[in-house]
């Protein structure tokens, strides 16, 4: 019997998050990004629920390659290019787009043989200050791309780097403007933040990766909640044993949780070796038989522990929502210090995936 913890992945509610991107963004095309093995979901499990976009964003030949086999003819991007000339043979023959962000990036398509001319996304770097050319550098390197007989139609592109904060968007648009300025072709400036809190940014292709997932590019739950996105992973799993405490004993390594008073514990087949976060503190939410209840002691390799108080008729065999359909991935997230694209990413290989 394998153990019992499976994630399962709403083929429904993927589709549903991107008709919520569209919208959003009406007037423009989209990039389902799907890097990261679809953000911890699976790339042959999404794509399904995903399949009605206009191209996905990845970051790997290997995913593209991938993608290509599921049957996708449509637009790939590659969102941080490509980094030996080898690369670029693959490009060719799986008919990729690649981000474009150096010199060294360029005079690579100047010299590769290729069957047909590339297309391209030009990025500038209007603040992020990782990858890209400056904006007073763009004319130029665009003009080289454009001078370049490998390079095909030329999308102009950058990232945002508070679209979800503070500081926004405006300085980077402002930016991007100017270094842009004169030049003609399709913009593709949004991640997920901006496409659901920006519009000035949609311009031609919008580029989501978190919403399309049911999550917040902010961790702030309510604000895609309103928006009508639905989780698309739920972590579950059972209770496999139950043990009673008397006021004062403690559980786990390190005896991180000391039971005040006596209280049953419920023992979860889920640890950190699933991608669990050994950091949660205690009082990180989980659902136990549909009632919230919380994490006590540490989580270990293979097990956590959670406080049975709240739900006195749950015993081995109960079902545990780690996140999901009753618990948002933003709440767990938030109690960890950290953002549901990370919790989605670090779901190990080892635990079995259904798509449903
Ligand atoms: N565009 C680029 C270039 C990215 O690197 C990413 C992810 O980091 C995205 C879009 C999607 O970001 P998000 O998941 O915040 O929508």
């Amino acid at each position: 019997m394998p153990r019992p913890l499976l994630a399962t992945i709403h083929t429904a509610a993927l589709a549903n998050n991107l008709a919520c991107v569209r919208q959003r963004a009406p007037k423009s095309k989209v990039w389902a990004v799907v890097k990261a093995n679809a953000y911890g979901h699976g790339l042959a499990r999404a794509f399904p629920g995903l399949r009605a976009t206009d191209g996905f964003g990845l970051l790997d030949l290997e995913e593209a390659v991938k993608l290509r086999e599921l049957g996708w003819a449509g637009p790939i991007l590659l969102l941080e290019g490509f980094f030996r000339p080898t690369d670029i043979d693959v490009i060719d023959r799986y008919s990729l787009t690649t981000t474009v962000h150096s010199d060294e990036q360029l005079r690579m398509l100047e010299m590769a043989r290729l069957s047909k001319p590339v297309n391209i996304q030009l990025k500038m770097n209007s603040g992020m200050n990782r990858l890209g050319y400056t904006p007073e550098k763009f004319r130029a390197a665009w003009e080289r791309a454009r001078a370049c007989p490998g390079v095909g139609q030329i999308v102009l592109m950058t990232h945002f780097s508070d679209a979800d904060g503070e500081r926004g968007i405006d300085y980077q648009i402002d930016a991007f403007e100017r270094g842009a300025e004169g030049i003609a072709g399709a913009r593709s400036l949004s991640n997920s933040a901006a496409t659901l809190w920006h519009p000035r940014a949609h311009f031609d292709w919008v580029r989501p990766g978190i919403i399309l997932y049911g999550a917040s590019p902010s961790g702030v739950t309510a604000s895609v909640a309103d928006v009508g996105l639905q989780p698309a992973m739920t972590l579950a799993s059972e209770l496999i044993a139950v043990q009673t405490l008397a006021k004062g004993q403690t559980v786990g390594y390190g005896s991180m949780f000391t039971a005040p008073a006596p209280m049953r514990i419920g023992v979860v087949a889920c640890g950190y070796a699933d991608g669990y976060l050994r950091c949660a503190p205690e009082g990180t939410p989980i659902i136990v038989d549909g009632v919230r209840t919380r994490l006590v002691g540490r989580v270990s390799m293979d097990m956590l522990t959670v406080d049975l108080t709240p739900c006195p008729t749950a015993n081995v065999g109960s079902r545990v929502e780690l996140w999901g359909a009753q618990l948002p991935i933003d709440d767990v997230a938030r109690a960890c210090g950290t953002i549901g694209y990370e919790l989605m990413c670090a779901v190990a290989q080892r635990v079995p995936v259904l798509a449903e």
